[in-house]
């Protein structure tokens, strides 16, 4: 097994509090020499204005452009409220999604079957929901020039944002799709405003184009971003992987998350193109933020950042089957009635980040015994 060279960098808030149980489950994946990893531990955010000034060194930048992986907390709080705007905690994390060119966004959302109580949505809606949402991440109209707000001569003002993708951006994040796909179900559907947006008419031509020369074994459909809305909450257990632009896929990933009851278990990862050997530089995170209102209690769910562990074995480093051991202690200890503050059910356990942590354990160790 080659040697795996991970960066971890926990951050602000509760990030540290969840990144220490990923770590245990790390460490014990290690010393049963399922993985083989090295650790460097870095600033971010917040910690890193407090020690550097910056929320991210030109240091750390380096170390995880050199990384196999970056394991990733969470960053902001209250504390740097009032700092410049261009030197803000959350400026970590989108400087280092741009310098690593991250621009594919995977969300999973997925729900395990002692939480259906948890969704918003009835219990018979999501049972069984497994769904990867792949989001643009770098491009469309959050980055598209022109951009800005002008005077008009005549009084009042007028507010410009462009639209704008090439075939080289959708392309690429349209091949990771149907990677994806073809490793769970087999099917995307793509999600775009063809209808009203000629950057939906390029996106449907080009994702259409690339499923036909590579990957006629993926069934390809094509649905437009508003229906795609309500079929998300109607029947959200249709979709398999669902790839979409930067717009649409930040509104959609939030509702699909929300499908699934708590924050404190999505994980995430940000990928970029992968080098000569296949490699793609990968950032995983939990979808939630540093939760200041939480933090120093010990009562953060850690379970996202154990998730997102198991995301980056998976994607990154080809250990399906330790991801899926992880993902399993996960189920078993929530079937065992154990729930952190935010997934708190009546009749359950609730417990702190760190017994939530001990338990993980406890389920890794129980298949593990089982088999020796
Ligand atoms: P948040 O995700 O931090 O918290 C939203 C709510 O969910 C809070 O009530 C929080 O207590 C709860 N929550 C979140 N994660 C939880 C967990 N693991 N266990 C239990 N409860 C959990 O979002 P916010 O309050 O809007 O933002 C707080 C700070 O985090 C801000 O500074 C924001 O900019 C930052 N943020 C950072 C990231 C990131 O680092 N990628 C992402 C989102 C927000």
């Amino acid at each position: 097994m080659t040697t795996r060279r991970i960066l971890v960098l926990p951050g602000d808030g509760i990030g540290p509090e969840v990144m220490r149980e990923a770590r245990r489950v790390l460490d014990w994946l290690q010393r049963r020499g399922m993985v083989d990893v090295e650790c460097a531990e870095g600033l971010v955010g917040g910690a890193s204005i407090d020690a550097h000034e910056t929320p991210l060194t030109d240091e750390v930048r380096e170390q995880a452009l050199a990384a196999d992986a970056i394991l990733f907390g969470a960053v902001g709080g209250p504390k740097w409220a009032s700092i410049a705007f261009d030197r803000r905690p959350e400026l970590g994390i989108l400087g280092l999604r741009k310098s690593l060119d991250l621009f594919a966004n995977l969300r999973p959302a997925m729900v395990f079957d002692a939480l259906t109580e948890a969704s918003a949505l009835k219990p018979e809606r999501i049972a069984q929901l497994d769904l990867m949402m792949v989001r643009e991440l770098t491009g469309g109209i959050y980055f598209g020039e022109p951009r800005g707000i002008e005077t008009l001569a005549g009084g009042g003002r007028r507010a410009v944002n462009t639209q704008s993708y090439t075939t080289n951006e959708i392309v690429r994040v349209a091949h990771l799709a149907f990677e994806l796909a073809r490793k769970r179900h087999g099917r995307v559907c793509s999600v775009e405003k063809a209808n009203v947006m000629e950057t939906g008419v390029l996106w449907r031509e080009e994702v259409q184009a690339l499923r036909d020369r590579t990957y006629p074994d993926v069934t390809l459909t094509h649905m437009y971003a508003d229906n795609c809305a309500m079929q998300l909450v109607r029947a959200p257990t249709q979709f398999d992987v669902i790839l979409t632009d930067n717009l649409f896929g930040d509104i959609l990933s939030d509702l699909a998350a929300m499908l699934t009851g708590s924050l404190g278990m999505l994980p995430s990862a940000s990928l970029g193109a992968p080098d000569g050997a296949g490699r793609r530089k990968a950032l995983y995170e939990p979808i939630h933020g540093s939760a200041p209102d939480i933090a120093g209690k010990g009562s953060a769910n850690p379970l996202a950042m154990i998730l997102s562990l198991a995301m980056m074995l998976r994607y990154s480093f080809d250990l399906g089957a330790a991801a899926e051991l992880i993902e399993k202690a996960v189920a078993a200890v929530l079937e065992s009635g154990l729930r952190t503050a935010d997934i708190m059910q009546p009749g359950k356990a609730r417990v702190s980040t760190s017994v939530m942590g001990d338990a993980i354990l406890r389920a890794l160790e129980r298949p593990a015994s089982a088999k020796g």
